[in-house]
């Protein structure tokens, strides 16, 4: 079993290194806006949709020169075909396709207002009583809930019934893998789920479409109706740890796979990043499908930039 890479804790922390447990600068990536985060509908931020160049327009993402020719695709698909335990690390671009935006991408949610990371930040939350009425305001109408999976998705499914997905980790909090069809033995959420509501006091816990009816019928802030906490939605908020066993069972696949194939991340999240020169220092080949630049396209076997729900379906073997 390989250790979690120096992590003193392992609190996510953004553009940082793996662990660097800086207290609240190094977010975590949060009640992750688009999931569960309020901030996606904040009114002055626009939204992929039919008038959102983040989903609807490739050209917001993907200039002509970038766009990867057929004979890139099909090398691709080779290294795909030659691999037998691909670890798949999912981030919010495989969502965008399906309406809910990602953070910092060209129309991403943290792009157009660095503020809104406040609501996914565990220290402002806790303290900031009207923050949360906002924020559950907000969530109520968050895009995740009208969002269906998009052939992206519906491409990772596949390429786990050709058996070659040793597990599929996703920074992704809006449960779409899994209503895709994602085997749930070999999903790892993680950053959480936007799906459940728990108790930041004591262990209850439940459905957020229970606590989010509250919300509707008049409740501000809702609170526990067990011991009267604050409630939260189950991501993980900037200031929180990961679940243990989740990262080490997301580092051991890292250092046992064969190919890491990043879709849709900008890998600039901490300590998740750190799965990739774990892979590859370990021997595994690394394939890069994203709109941008992340900050390992140099140490790539090859580097995709696309549209994840066009050309993903064209990597299947
Ligand atoms: P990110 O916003 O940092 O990066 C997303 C990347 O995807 C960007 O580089 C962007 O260029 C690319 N991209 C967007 N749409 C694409 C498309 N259709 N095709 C190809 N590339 C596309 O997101 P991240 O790396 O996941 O890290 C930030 C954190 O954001 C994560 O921890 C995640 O939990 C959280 N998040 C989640 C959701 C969600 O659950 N859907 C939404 C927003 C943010």
């Amino acid at each position: 079993m390989n250790d979690i890479p120096s992590s003193p804790d392992n609190s996510q922390s953004r553009d940082g290194r793996p662990g660097a447990a800086q207290p609240h600068a190094d977010r975590p990536d949060i009640d992750r806006p688009g999931a569960d985060d309020p901030d996606t509908r904040d009114p002055g931020v626009d939204r992929p949709g039919a008038d959102d160049p983040g989903a609807g327009d490739p050209d917001a993402y993907y200039p002509d020169d970038d766009y990867p020719g057929a004979e890139q695709v099909e090398e691709v698909r080779r290294i795909v075909e030659q691999s037998s335990r691909i670890l798949v690390l999912t981030g919010a671009g495989i969502s965008t396709e399906s309406g809910i935006p990602d953070f910092r991408g060209p129309n991403g949610v943290w792009t157009k207002d660095p503020d809104a990371e406040k609501y996914s930040t565990i220290e402002y939350y806790m303290n900031d009583e009207n923050l949360r009425i906002r924020g559950w305001s907000r969530r109520v109408d968050n895009p995740t809930w009208g969002a269906e999976p998009n052939t992206g998705h519906q491409a990772v499914v596949a390429l786990e019934r050709s058996g070659k997905v040793h597990l599929l980790v996703t920074q992704n909090v809006d449960g779409l893998h899994l209503e895709a069809g994602s085997d749930p033995e070999r999903v790892v959420e993680i950053h959480g789920s936007v799906r459940g509501a728990m108790c930041t006091s004591c262990v209850w816990r439940g459905e957020i479409s229970d606590v989010l009816d509250r919300v509707r019928a008049g409740e501000a802030d809702p609170r526990c109706e067990v011991c009267g906490g604050i409630l939260k939605s189950t991501t993980i908020f900037f200031g929180e740890q990961l679940v243990e066993a989740d990262l080490q069972r997301s580092y051991d696949a890292a250092g046992e796979c064969d190919l890491i194939l990043a879709v849709g991340t900008s890998l600039s999240v901490y300590p998740v990043a750190a799965l990739v020169p774990h892979a590859v220092n370990t021997g595994a080949k690394l394939v890069i499908l994203n709109a941008e630049e992340t900050p390992f396209d140099l140490q790539a076997d090859a580097v995709l930039r696309g549209s994840i729900g066009e050309i993903l379906p064209q990597l299947l073997p």
